[in-house]
């Protein structure tokens, strides 16, 4: 099976409108798709009056087709927005993507959508299984889009919405996508009151919503449609434990404090500001003065083999911060040739290359077994940093925390973010978090050339007449300082030679620099990302987890503290993603990663666990 997903073929009407092949059906009706849009889905759901005062809204819709509902939908938030900070929040869900190009074609037909449709063409995503995320700040909207069949992807999503829009194809067509496990899973979804449009009055349809507590009546049907439905969520759904965190504690945190300015506290200060909220980063030492502080950082995707939730996080990831830091200065786009290290590498990437998890335009074998990443970057950490933090106050100098009443010096927070990699282990030692020191070294005057990338375990970079290599990742104490070696500096120099000694004799007239910095990692490499847990009361709700019983409670959090750590030699690939979570579980709306992915970067996981194998 591949992980890439696959584009429908489409055939268009003499009119432009687009019919997808294999399921024989058209996205919207020929000639009148905007207005049965207004008609069937945003008058149908009681559009905008239904939104009037609120400070944000959510919508869903099951198949995003070309876009179209939520284009029309922006428009009508742009004239009808409530308030200036308020939001609107779109969640939609894809199993076979439209091509960018033909998504263009079908949306052409409506000048009036141009300025919206422009966006979203531009950060169209790609066949591939995983959440795609956009803020349009200005606008007040966010779009979560879950690209992967429904019955997956619907299941691993995180969200409550005031309204749906079910809109897949008609029923007597796609079965599948009507089946009778979909109603539960959206009144799990739904706020109480909750409203659905939809054009299809299929009696399976009416019926299964029916037995998931909706008020479900037949309405005038727009143009040639006699009918149309009408459903409204009357029992209040329920809600499965949240043993894991997932939800955070503090839903409407407008002043946030971060404790550290490294690429952890600035991603999540820019998540968080760009979304309307009053951030301060405190910091001891500076601005990126820690890990996140080496001249040249390298953004490349790390690929596992197999569908795995570690291998689509991992991916997410990766997507996210390429996204964010596009449009920065201080992000160069460029290709990494990446040799396998030994041979499990290489039968890896030969799976890879099977079995691919990016689109080719990202992925390419090279001779030799290697791969050829074609659009990673090279960042200038210290610039990325600052654009990450433009807007944002940062207070550098002494931090007095106080977690119990979230005040830092002295000042009182709705909530606390803690982005400060080993220093979080003087308040939560069960994180176990282990110190790794990493060293590189750096020369300027080189041979001028364009962003270049070797990659082999170690890696080199080459951006104008500057050369960064490493890194070394070294077990060390936890009260260790950042010193650097010469041991280091001859490993990474034995490693850079390997990659291209063509480099080494390049770098080798200059005056080499090193660099070394403590990165904070955890047990399973993963980062922890998310809410706080109480270890006490922890202990206490999950105690028969010791004894093989299930959990069945909610995890008992700290009230408004959350984390943002364990980040690796990875910072700038967990970076945007994070901030975007973190920023969700702050603020509220959709989550834009799938719940398997929550739970596997929860702090709670590591007490879940320990507590699992008889450890506390
Ligand atoms: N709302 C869309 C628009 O504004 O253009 C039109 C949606 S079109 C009628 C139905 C969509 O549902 C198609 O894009 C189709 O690929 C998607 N779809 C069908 N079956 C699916 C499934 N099992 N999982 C996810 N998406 C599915």
């Amino acid at each position: 099976m591949t992980r890439l997903l696959t584009h429908p073929t489409i055939d268009w009407k003499d009119d432009g409108t687009p019919v997808a092949r294999e399921a024989g059906d058209v996205y919207f009706t020929a000639g009148d798709g905007l207005a049965e849009t207004r008609a069937v889905f945003l008058k149908g759901c009681g559009l905008p009056e239904a939104w009037t005062g609120r400070d944000e809204f959510t919508i869903a819709e099951t198949g995003f087709g070309t876009g179209l509902n939520f284009l029309a939908l922006c428009e009508l938030w742009q004239a009808n927005r409530p308030h200036p900070d308020a939001w609107l929040h779109f969640v939609s869900f894809e199993g076979f993507p439209l091509t960018r190009d033909d998504a263009a074609r079908a949306l052409k037909t409506w000048p009036e959508l141009k300025p919206y449709a422009d966006r979203l063409l531009a950060a169209w995503p790609g066949p591939i299984r995983r959440v795609h995320h956009e803020v349009w700040q200005d606008l007040g909207i966010t779009l979560t889009l879950h690209l992967g069949d429904i019955h997956d992807t619907l299941p691993q999503s995180e969200f409550q919405a005031d309204a749906w829009f079910l809109d897949g194809f008609s029923p007597a067509k796609n079965e599948d996508m009507w089946a009778a496990e979909l109603y539960g899973r959206i009144a799990a979804r739904s706020k109480p009151g909750a409203v659905i449009g939809t054009f299809t009055v299929a009696g399976a349809v009416r019926r299964g919503l029916a037995d998931e507590g909706f008020n479900v009546a037949k309405a005038q049907g727009h143009g040639r449609k006699r009918e149309r439905l009408e459903a409204t969520l009357l029992k209040p759904s329920t809600s499965a434990q949240d043993v894991y965190g997932l939800r955070g504690s503090a839903s409407t945190a407008k002043r946030i404090a971060i404790l550290g300015a490294g690429i952890a506290g600035a991603s999540a200060a820019h998540a968080l500001s760009v979304r309307g909220a009053n951030v301060t980063v405190f910091d001891p030492a500076g601005i990126a003065s820690g890990a996140s502080g080496n001249p040249l950082a390298l953004l490349m995707p790390r690929l596992d083999a197999g569908d795995t939730v570690q291998a689509r996080l991992l991916i997410d990831a990766y997507l996210a911060a390429r996204q964010t830091y596009s449009s920065m200065d201080g992000a160069h786009e460029t290709s990494v040739r990446q040799m396998p290290k030994d041979t499990a590498e290489l039968s890896r990437f030969a799976k890879l290359l099977a079995d691919p998890p990016l689109p080719l335009e990202d992925l390419e074998a090279i001779s030799g077994g290697g791969l050829l990443h074609k659009r990673a970057m090279i960042l200038e950490p210290q610039k990325i940093v600052a654009s990450l933090l433009e807007g944002v106050r940062v207070q550098i100098g002494t931090v007095n925390i106080d977690l119990r009443n979230r005040t830092v010096n002295g000042e009182t927070f709705d909530a606390i973010i803690m982005a400060n990699a080993m220093s979080a282990i003087q308040q939560f030692d069960w994180l176990k978090l282990e110190g790794r020191l990493g060293q590189v070294e750096f020369v300027t005057g080189a041979t001028r050339v364009e962003a270049d990338a070797l990659a082999s375990g170690h890696y080199a970079l080459a951006l104008n007449d500057e050369r960064l290599w490493g890194a070394t990742f070294e077990k060390i104490p936890q009260d260790a300082d950042a010193t650097t070696s010469d041991t280091a500096r001859e490993d990474n120099a034995e490693a850079l030679k390997k990659l291209s000694p063509w480099w080494r004799r390049d770098a080798k007239d200059h005056q080499v620099t090193s660099r070394a910095a403590i990165r904070a990692t955890t047990a399973d490499r993963l980062p922890l990302i998310g809410a706080v847990p109480n270890l006490e009361a922890m202990l206490e709700a999950f105690s028969g987890l010791r004894t093989g019983r299930a959990a069945e409670t909610d995890a008992p959090l700290l009230p408004g503290i959350f984390l943002v750590n364990g980040f690796g030699a990875r910072g700038f690939t967990w970076g945007p993603w994070a901030g975007r979570i973190l920023a969700a579980m702050c603020l509220g709306g959709p989550v834009a990663a799938e719940v398997s992915a929550l739970e596997a970067i929860s702090p709670s996981r590591l007490i879940l666990r320990a507590l699992k194998r008889g450890e506390i």
